[in-house]
C-alpha cells in the first residue's frame, strides 16, 4: 500500500478528494473497497507483533480495515482533525463519546436544542450510569457557565441546531468549557464540514452523522469522530474496538468517496435553501422563517463568522397549526414526506409529531417549536421547481 508523500499545506477542498488515500499495487485511481472481515499472515510472527502493537498492520476489520482507515483519513485531513474514527452510525458516534470517557460522578453539560437521540444519550443512558447532565439554553453563555461544577466533563452542543436552526457561539462556548477543565463535544451533522470546522473555534471532539450531508443521497448510516491523539488512546480506541460500533466497510466507502463533492453539493444546498427561504418569507399564511443566512435570523452574525453557507435545512411556520401543517404535507407534490434530512432530494417533516413528538407541548415551547412549524432539508432539484410545488401546496392548504 502507499499514500500520498506530499499533502502537507493543501487545502480542505483538496483534502476532501486525496487525502488519506492508500493505493495498492496496482495502482487504482479510486479508492478500493476492501470488503474483508479478516487478513491473513505470511508466519505466525506477523500476527504476534501486530497483537503486541509492535507492527502496524490490520488484524481484524473490527479493530481496522484499510477503506475504514482511508473515511477516517480524509475525515480528519477534511476537519483540521489529529485523528478520526468511523462508526455505524450518528448516534454510535455520540454515544462512543461519552461511554467511552465518563464515569460514576461525572458531569455533562448540554444545551437543550438537540438531536432527541443525543437528549436521550445524555438524560437516560448516561443517568443509569451515575452520569448527571445540566441542560441550557445554548445561545445564553451565563447558563453554560452556571451550569459547571467539579465534575463537569463534557460541554455537549449541536449548531445550527436542528429544528430551529438556533447557532451557539463555539469559541465563547469552548472559552467556558476549557476555563472549568471540560472538553466541548460538537454535533456537526447539520453544517458538515464544507461549511464549519469547530476545532477552528476550540472545540476539543467533533462527532458526525454521515449519514446525512456526507452521504447526501440518503444510501447509507455512518458516524465519524474527530479528537486528539490523547482522547483517542486515552479514551476511546478501547472502548471502539472492545464494544465494536464498526462501521460496515462498504458504508465508509461510499462516504469516503462522498467527500469528494461535499463542497459543491453543500454550495448547491445552500443557494437552494436561502432561495427556498426568501420564497417562502413572501408568502401569505407563512409567519415565520428560520435561515440562518437571513438577515431576519436573530444569529445572522455569528451564523456568518462561523460558517461559510446558511446550510440546506429552511424551518417555517404556518398561520394555524397541525391541521394546515398537515394540509401543506398532503399537497406537496415534489418533496418528499421524511424525516430524514441532507439528501439530495428535497424532504419535509413535521417536527412536533415525528423528530420532537417524545418532547412534552411545554419542552416544545421551549425550543420554540410550534404545532404549526415544517423543517425543509432541501435538496440538490431546481430551486423554481420547489418554490412552484410549495405555492400551489400552500394554496391548496391556506385558501
Ligand atoms: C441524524 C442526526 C444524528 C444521528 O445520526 P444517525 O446517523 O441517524 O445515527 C445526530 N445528530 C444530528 C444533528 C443528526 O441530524
Amino acid at each position: 500500500m502507499t499514500t500520498h508523500k506530499n499533502s502537507q499545506g493543501w487545502r480542505p477542498q483538496t483534502l476532501a478528494v486525496r487525502g488519506g488515500q492508500l493505493r495498492t499495487g496496482f495502482q487504482e485511481t479510486a479508492e478500493t473497497l476492501f470488503l474483508t472481515s479478516g487478513y491473513a499472515y505470511e508466519c505466525p510472527e506477523e500476527p504476534e507483533a501486530r497483537f503486541k502493537g509492535e507492527q502496524d498492520g490490520f488484524t481484524y476489520t473490527r479493530y481496522g480495515n484499510p477503506t475504514v482507515s482511508m473515511f477516517e483519513a480524509r475525515m480528519a485531513a477534511f476537519e483540521g482533525a489529529p485523528v478520526a474514527r468511523a462508526t455505524a452510525s450518528g448516534m454510535a458516534a455520540v454515544s462512543a463519546v461519552f461511554l467511552s470517557a465518563l464515569r460514576v460522578g461525572d458531569h455533562v453539560v448540554a444545551a437543550r436544542a438537540m438531536f432527541g437521540a443525543c437528549r436521550f444519550v445524555v438524560e437516560d443512558i448516561l443517568a443509569r450510569f451515575g452520569v448527571t447532565s445540566t441542560i441550557v439554553d445554548g445561545t445564553d453563555l451565563d447558563q453554560w457557565r452556571k451550569a459547571v461544577t467539579p465534575a463537569t466533563k463534557f460541554f455537549f452542543l449541536e449548531t445550527p441546531a436542528n429544528p430551529t436552526l438556533d447557532i451557539a457561539d463555539l469559541r465563547a462556548i469552548a472559552e467556558i468549557a476549557h476555563k472549568a477543565g471540560a472538553r466541548l463535544v460538537v454535533d456537526n451533522a447539520f453544517a458538515s464540514p464544507a461549511l464549519q470546522r469547530p476545532m477552528d473555534f476550540g472545540a476539543d471532539i467533533v462527532v458526525h452523522s454521515s449519514t446525512k450531508y456526507i452521504d447526501g443521497q440518503g444510501r447509507a448510516m455512518g458516524g465519524v469522530i474527530l479528537c486528539d491523539e490523547e482522547f483517542l488512546s486515552q479514551h476511546l480506541q478501547t472502548y471502539l474496538r472492545n464494544t465494536g460500533p464498526t462501521i460496515s466497510p462498504f458504508n465508509a466507502w461510499l462516504h469516503l468517496k462522498s467527500l469528494e463533492t461535499l463542497n459543491l453539493r453543500m454550495k448547491a444546498h445552500c443557494e437552494n435553501a436561502l432561495a427556498v427561504a426568501n420564497f417562502l418569507a413572501k408568502q401569505k399564511g407563512v409567519n415565520r422563517v428560520l435561515y440562518p443566512f437571513r438577515d431576519d435570523h436573530p444569529q445572522v452574525e455569528l451564523a456568518k463568522a462561523q460558517m461559510s453557507g446558511g446550510g440546506g435545512v429552511v424551518t417555517f411556520a404556518l398561520d394555524g397549526g397541525k391541521e394546515e401543517a398537515f394540509a401543506l404535507l398532503k399537497a406537496i407534490r415534489l418533496i418528499d414526506i421524511s424525516n430524514n434530512l441532507g439528501d439530495a432530494k428535497s424532504l419535509m417533516t413535521h417536527p412536533a409529531t415525528t423528530t420532537h413528538c417524545k418532547m412534552t407541548p411545554e419542552a416544545r415551547a421551549q425550543l420554540g417549536i410550534s404545532d404549526g412549524m415544517l423543517r425543509i432539508s432541501v435538496g440538490l432539484e431546481d430551486p423554481a421547481d420547489l418554490c412552484e410545488d410549495l405555492e400551489q401546496a400552500l394554496q391548496k392548504a391556506l385558501p
